[in-house]
């Protein structure tokens, strides 16, 4: 007889061995003392940590007006749409989300998905199944979800090396004038923090006709005049094809997006499987969205804030000599290498110093890459960014002497 529980515990038991198996901390979030937050540790006991792996950059889901508008919407149009787009899920605040995004991204139309992995998933797969003999070309650092919106499409897909523009127009010289070509990268590399080379690429698809395809998930609300993202920044908007993007991170509601042409918007959506057939996104959560966009929008000294904030920690990360990874986005990395040493230095920095940092291991960085991924947000202060430094400081300390598990409960501000 096939025991599928056994096999699949078979599984379980494998990856636990190879130190990738996943344990979440059940957060109990705290809209007023964000970022800190209260969880249980393995005794039952109540403790408050500083959360330093949040996406949410700009504290957008703790905002009190968009708060007010989600309470607000939510008791006049309900808790949820009750329908897919199609049948009748589709209310104003959906229309005035879309036409927001569209304007943000100085694109004639955008187009709304549950998140921005079904918004890729959806978008590539069905754009390769509308351009026949298509082939995508694809950094190799890209999120899983455009691998899976690529694969999904049954198109033939080169890779190129991350970042590498001329390994990019080698690929490009090689291929038939004549087969439809897509380019797929990203704005800002959720690991890494590496900022794709926008400029160059755009030039490139002009020289050889491609369509390209942006993630900006790490960027919207975060660069830009506007919070448009690196393409705004740059002002080259109009260069690409399709932009990406997230309500979840910067923004700090929920949902993704496409913003493109008119025709390419409407082919998504009258083609696409994932935009066709599931309930639409909460009414007021679209309202929420709208609310934060338009106030990222304004604000541009958030932004300024977000960006100082940047640097002052890593500031302090120099001061306590702690090796990170440079780029130039927000996103600091302290690779580790071995995944359980990864998670054990995790587990120190939270149980003894008050400190959440979620190891970030196989499958979104290379087996034996583990890293410490940090987030600072626009609430984080000085005095913190400090103490997480000394902190890191002294468990980096011992993890090189390998000698973690000595650590005694610190006291933290
Ligand atoms: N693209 C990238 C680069 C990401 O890091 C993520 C992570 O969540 C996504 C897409 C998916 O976004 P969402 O959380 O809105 O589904």
């Amino acid at each position: 007889m096939f025991d599928y529980n056994n096999i699949l515990q078979q599984k379980i038991d494998a990856l636990k061995e190879s130190g990738s198996y996943r344990y979440f901390l059940d957060v109990n979030k705290s809209a007023q003392h964000f970022p800190r937050f209260y969880y249980e540790n393995e005794m039952g006991e109540k403790k408050m940590a500083v959360n330093w792996c949040s996406n949410d950059y700009m504290c957008m889901s703790v905002n009190e007006d968009v708060i007010g508008k989600l309470n607000f919407i939510s008791h006049r149009s309900g808790a949820g749409s009750g329908g897919t787009r199609n049948i009748s899920g589709t209310t104003i605040y959906h229309k005035e989300l879309e036409k927001t995004l569209s304007q943000l991204h100085k694109k004639e139309a955008a187009l709304l998905f549950g998140g921005a992995y079904l918004a890729n998933l959806t978008a590539l797969s069905t754009l390769g199944k509308l351009f026949t003999d298509a082939v995508f070309i694809s950094d190799e650092e890209n999120h899983a979800s455009l691998i899976e919106g690529m694969k999904a499409s049954g198109c033939e897909k080169i890779i190129f090396h991350h970042n590498d523009t001329q390994h990019l127009e080698d690929i490009l010289k090689a291929l038939p004038a004549e087969r439809p070509k897509i380019i797929v990268f990203e704005s800002v590399y959720s690991i890494s923090g590496t900022i794709g080379p926008v400029e160059e690429i755009v030039l490139l698809a002009k020289k050889y006709n491609c369509l390209t395809y942006i993630d900006e998930v790490h960027a919207v609300g975060l660069y830009g005049q506007d919070g448009g993202g690196i393409s705004s920044q740059l002002g080259l908007q109009g260069g690409i094809d399709i932009i990406n993007g997230t309500l979840a991170k910067g923004f700090g509601v929920i949902g993704g997006y496409i913003a493109a042409s008119q025709s390419i918007v409407d082919a998504i959506r009258s083609f696409g499987s994932g935009f066709i057939f599931t309930t639409s996104l909460p009414p007021a959560v679209c309202a929420a969205a709208t609310k934060s966009i338009e106030l990222l929008s304004g604000k541009h000294e958030w932004r300024d804030k977000f960006h100082k904030n940047i640097r002052l920690l890593r500031n302090k990360l120099k001061e306590q000599n702690i090796n990170f990874n440079t780029n130039d986005s927000h996103i600091t990395t302290i690779t580790i290498g071995n995944e359980t040493v990864c998670k054990q230095a995790a587990d120190t920095l939270l149980r003894d110093f008050g400190l959440y940092l979620q190891p970030v291991n196989y499958p979104t960085v290379k087996k034996g890459a583990a890293c410490l991924r940090i987030t600072v947000t626009v609430k984080h202060d000085e005095a913190e960014m400090a103490y997480l430094a000394e902190s890191l400081r002294q468990v980096m300390q011992l993890l090189n002497k390998n000698d973690l598990p000595q650590l005694k409960q610190q006291e933290h501000p």
